[in-house]
C-alpha cells in the first residue's frame, strides 16, 4: 500500500530522495505484510484450542453425555486444550518481550554445567514418565562464562522438552564440552526426527512440522523461535542435524572469549 510510482531515474537529490521514500515504503510494506501475518496465526492458534474448549464444555453442560467414563474423556480433552492454552499464551508473551525490547540479558560468570543441571532437574520426572533416560555427559573442566543464566536455562529447557516430546523410546544426552575457544553444548535424541525439506523452517515463529503428528504434542511453534533469539543476543550460534526415525542433534556453540570480554549488561 505504501509502494509509489516515484520516478527513481537518474542520480541527482530528487531521484535519490524517490529512491529512499521507495525503500521506505516497500520496509513499511513489509512490516505491514509481517505483522498481519503474525496477528492471523495467532489468532489461529488461539482458535484451535478454543472451538474445542467450546464444543466439549456445551456438550457436558447441555447433560448430552450420560456414561460417566465419556464424560470424564470429554473433561480431559478440556484439561489438555485449556493447558495448551496456557503454554501459548506463555509462549506469545516471551515472544512479545524479545519483541519490545523489554528484553534486556542479565550477564553474569556462570558455570554453564549448573544451568544445564537446573534446567534437567525440572524435565527429569517427565522424561522418566515416558521411560527416557536423561544422561548427562559434562566436562567439567569447562571456565566461567559470561551469559545471562535464566534465559540460557530457558534455551536448555527448551531443547531437552522437545528431545522428550518428540522421542518415544531411547535415551536423551546432555552434553558440555570446549572446543577451541567456544564452549558447545549438545542435545541429542534418539526420537522421529525433522525431515530435511522443514530443517531451515523450524525456527521461524509458529512454524511446527506436520500438524498432524505435532498437534497431539500440544507445543506452540514458538520454543526454538525463542530458543534462536536468546541464541542470537548472546553471539552464539545454533545448529540442527537431524534424521528422520533416528534422532535430532542441537548444537549451541558459545564463544569463551567473546562472553567474557564484554560488559555484563548488553
Ligand atoms: P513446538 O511447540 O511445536 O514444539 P518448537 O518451535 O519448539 O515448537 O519446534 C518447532 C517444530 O520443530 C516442532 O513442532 C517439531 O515438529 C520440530 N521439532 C523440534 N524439536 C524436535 C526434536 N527434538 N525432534 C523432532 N522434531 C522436533
Amino acid at each position: 500500500m505504501y509502494k509509489q510510482n516515484i520516478p527513481v531515474n537518474g542520480n541527482d537529490e530528487v531521484a535519490q530522495l524517490g529512491l529512499s521514500i521507495k525503500n521506505l515504503g516497500d520496509q513499511l510494506q513489509y512490516f505491514e505484510e509481517s505483522r498481519s501475518d503474525f496477528l492471523a496465526a495467532v489468532s489461529h492458534e488461539l482458535r484451535t484450542p478454543l472451538t474445542y474448549l467450546k464444543g466439549y464444555s456445551d456438550i457436558l453442560n447441555k447433560d448430552m453425555i450420560k456414561d460417566r467414563k465419556e464424560q470424564k474423556e470429554y473433561l480431559t480433552i478440556i484439561n489438555k486444550e485449556a493447558h495448551r492454552l496456557s503454554i501459548l499464551i506463555n509462549d506469545l508473551f516471551e515472544m512479545s518481550k524479545l519483541q519490545t525490547g523489554q528484553f534486556v540479558l542479565k550477564k553474569e560468570l556462570t558455570n554453564i554445567n549448573h544451568v544445564i543441571r537446573k534446567a534437567t532437574k525440572n524435565l527429569n520426572p517427565v522424561a522418566n514418565e515416558k521411560g527416557i533416560g536423561l544422561i548427562l555427559n559434562l566436562n567439567e573442566e569447562l571456565p566461567e562464562i559470561s551469559i545471562d543464566p535464566q534465559r540460557m536455562e530457558q534455551v536448555i529447557y527448551n531443547l531437552i522438552e522437545n528431545a522428550i516430546k518428540y522421542t518415544s523410546q531411547g535415551t536423551i544426552t546432555i552434553k558440555s564440552k570446549l572446543i577451541r575457544d567456544f564452549i558447545v553444548l549438545q542435545i541429542s535424541d534418539t526420537g522421529i526426527g525433522i525431515p530435511s525439506e522443514d530443517l531451515p523452517k523450524i525456527w521461524e515463529r509458529f512454524y511446527r512440522v506436520d500438524q498432524s503428528r505435532t498437534r497431539k504434542t500440544g507445543g506452540s511453534g514458538l520454543g526454538l523461535y525463542v530458543v534462536k533469539q536468546i541464541i542470537d543476543a548472546h553471539n552464539g550460534n545454533i545448529q540442527v542435524k537431524s534424521k528422520e526415525n533416528e534422532g535430532s542433534v542441537f548444537t549451541i556453540y558459545l564463544e569463551k572469549e567473546e562472553n567474557n570480554e564484554k560488559d555484563t549488561n548488553s
